[in-house]
């Protein structure tokens, strides 16, 4: 299987097959530094560009160091991760043609002030790259601070992070 890194009409670099993928096949591994969230939140608190992922167990980050780093998020993405013993790999959702890019869905969660603008172009874009479930948590957050608009509060230093779907 060949991977390349070439510009992307998404967002910068994108990560491309030169051959065709079948579905099911894992495509890359997200591999890279692990560090702990806390790490995570401390060493990128003022990064605008990060590539972690979390992981299901909620305490562990990948801090991307492969060509899976480069994969795009799509709203109406071709691969999606999966998470086996606590390595992370993207498998392909359907069969993928030489010359494609390959995508999945980054469902970010724990976004700060960022909106994570999404320029997939999908039909169904959900205009972020955020996960609905974190869509939902930030409708609550942004009502909850209308209402306390006078009370000062601290902001959500977390960094938005990659999940599962
Ligand atoms: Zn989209």
């Amino acid at each position: 299987m060949g991977l390349m890194i070439r510009s992307s009409a998404i967002h910068a670099a994108g990560c491309y097959t030169t051959t065709p993928i079948r579905k099911g096949v894992r495509v890359a591994e997200y591999t890279g530094y692990r560090m702990t969230k806390d790490e995570a939140d401390k060493g990128y608190e003022d990064s605008p560009v990060t590539y972690l992922f979390g992981l299901g167990d909620g305490t562990t980050v990948i801090d991307g160091h492969s060509a899976a780093m480069f994969v795009n998020h799509s709203c109406a993405a071709n691969c999606e991760t999966e998470e086996i013993d606590g390595r992370v790999y993207i498998v392909a959702l359907c069969n993928i043609a030489a010359g494609e890019e390959i995508t999945y869905d980054y469902c970010l969660y724990d976004g700060g002030e960022d909106e994570a603008i999404c320029n997939c172009g999908a039909k169904k874009c959900r205009g972020t790259m955020y996960s609905p479930e974190e869509i939902k948590r930030r409708k609550a957050v942004a009502r909850k601070a209308a209402k306390k608009r006078n009370n000062k509060s601290s902001g959500n230093a977390d960094k938005r992070r990659k999940s599962q779907g």
